[in-house]
C-alpha cells in the first residue's frame, strides 16, 4: 500500500518545525477552559524509538531534534524551549531514545474534557498506535481510527464545543495528495469556519508542493479567514555529482507549516524561534526561514 514511514524521519528538522508550531498552538487553545478537539488526520505511530532499527537508519533526528538537545546549546526562545521540554519529557536526563509523534504530543497538553480522534490507514503503523495509545490508559479521550483522515474529519466537524484544532499532515508520497490537502481545507471551512488548521508541506522541486501554500492562501483569503505561513529551509536543494559521477538528492531540504485561523499569539512566538531554528539545524549557507501572516 503505502512505502512511507514516518519512524525513518521521525525527530528530523521538518518534525522540530511542525511540532514547535503544534505545541505553540496547543498551548495557546488550552488556555480558554471550553473543551478542544483535535483531529489529527495522519496520526503516524504516535512514539518512535530513535535507537531502534528504522530511525538509525536513516539518522535524520541526528540533524534534527538531537541538534537542540546537545550540551552546547544557547538559551532557547520559549517555543522552542518549550519544544525541547516536551520530548525530554519522554526521555531520561539528556539522553534521546524516544521522540513522541504529533498524537502523543497533543495529548500530553490535552485537558481531561479535551478529545483527540486520531486517523492511520497503514496497518503496520496503526498497530503500533493503538498499541502505544492503549498504553496511556487515556480512555475515551483518544480516539484511534482506521479511516482516511482526509474523508474521516467530516463527521467531527463542527465539534460539540465549536472548538477544534485540526493537523494535516499526510507524507504526500502519492501526489493527489496535494490535491486532497486543498479540498479538506475548502469542506471543512464550510462546515466549521472558526477552527484552527495546521498543514504541514514538503518544499520540493514539484509543482504541486510549490503551489500548496499559494492555494491555501488564496482560499482562507477568500473565506475571509486570517493564517500564517512559517517555512524552515536548512540545505540547498540542488542535486549534485559525486566524483563517480553518480547524482546525489539532497534528501528533504525545507518544509511548511500553513495555518488558517492561527492562535493570534504564534506569529510573535516563531518570530522568535525560527532564527534560532534555523541557525541550529543549518545544513549548509542556504539555511533560511519565512514567516508571513494575513488576514
Ligand atoms: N503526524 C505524525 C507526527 O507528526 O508524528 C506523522 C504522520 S506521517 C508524516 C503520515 C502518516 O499518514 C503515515 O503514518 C501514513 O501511514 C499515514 N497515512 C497516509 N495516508 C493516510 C490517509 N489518507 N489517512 C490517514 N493516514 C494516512
Amino acid at each position: 500500500m503505502f512505502s512511507y514511514r514516518h519512524a525513518f524521519h521521525a525527530g528530523n528538522h521538518a518534525d522540530v518545525l511542525k511540532h514547535t508550531v503544534l505545541i505553540a498552538a496547543l498551548q495557546h487553545l488550552t488556555e480558554k477552559d471550553a473543551a478542544l478537539t483535535v483531529l489529527d488526520t495522519h496520526a503516524g505511530a504516535g512514539l518512535y524509538r530513535l535507537d531502534g532499527d528504522y530511525a538509525s537508519t536513516s539518522g535524520e533526528a541526528a540533524d534534527g531534534i538531537a541538534r537542540l538537545f546537545a550540551p552546547t546549546t544557547p538559551a532557547l526562545a520559549p517555543a522552542l524551549q518549550a519544544y525541547v521540554d516536551m520530548v525530554a519529557a519522554f526521555n531520561q536526563g539528556n539522553t534521546l531514545r524516544v521522540y513522541p509523534g504529533s498524537p502523543f504530543i497533543t495529548q500530553r497538553l490535552l485537558r481531561s474534557h479535551d478529545k483527540l480522534k486520531l486517523f492511520e490507514l497503514h496497518p503496520t503503523d496503526l498497530r503500533s498506535l493503538a498499541g502505544n495509545v492503549a498504553q496511556l490508559e487515556a480512555g475515551r479521550q483518544v480516539a484511534v481510527l482506521h479511516e482516511d483522515g482526509f474523508e474521516g474529519i467530516k463527521k467531527f466537524l463542527p465539534p460539540p464545543a465549536r472548538r477544534a484544532l485540526v493537523l494535516c499532515d499526510p507524507s504526500y508520497e502519492i501526489k493527489s495528495d496535494y490535491a486532497k490537502v486543498l479540498d479538506m481545507a475548502a469542506d471543512s471551512l464550510k462546515r466549521f469556519a472558526t477552527g484552527t488548521y495546521a498543514f504541514w508541506y514538503p518544499i520540493i522541486p514539484r509543482p504541486e508542493a510549490h503551489d500548496l501554500p499559494r492555494r491555501l492562501k488564496t482560499l482562507a483569503t477568500k473565506a475571509g479567514k486570517s493564517w500564517l505561513h512559517a517555512t524552515l529551509t536548512v540545505k540547498s536543494s540542488k542535486i549534485t555529482e559525486t566524483v563517480t559521477g553518480d547524482t546525489k538528492r539532497p534528501g528533504l531540504p525545507a518544509s511548511g507549516m500553513f495555518l488558517i485561523n492561527p492562535p493570534y499569539t504564534l506569529k510573535a512566538a516563531l518570530k522568535a524561534a525560527l532564527p534560532q531554528m534555523t541557525e541550529l539545524l543549518a545544513q549548509d549557507k542556504h539555511a533560511t526561514h519565512t514567516l508571513e501572516s494575513g488576514g
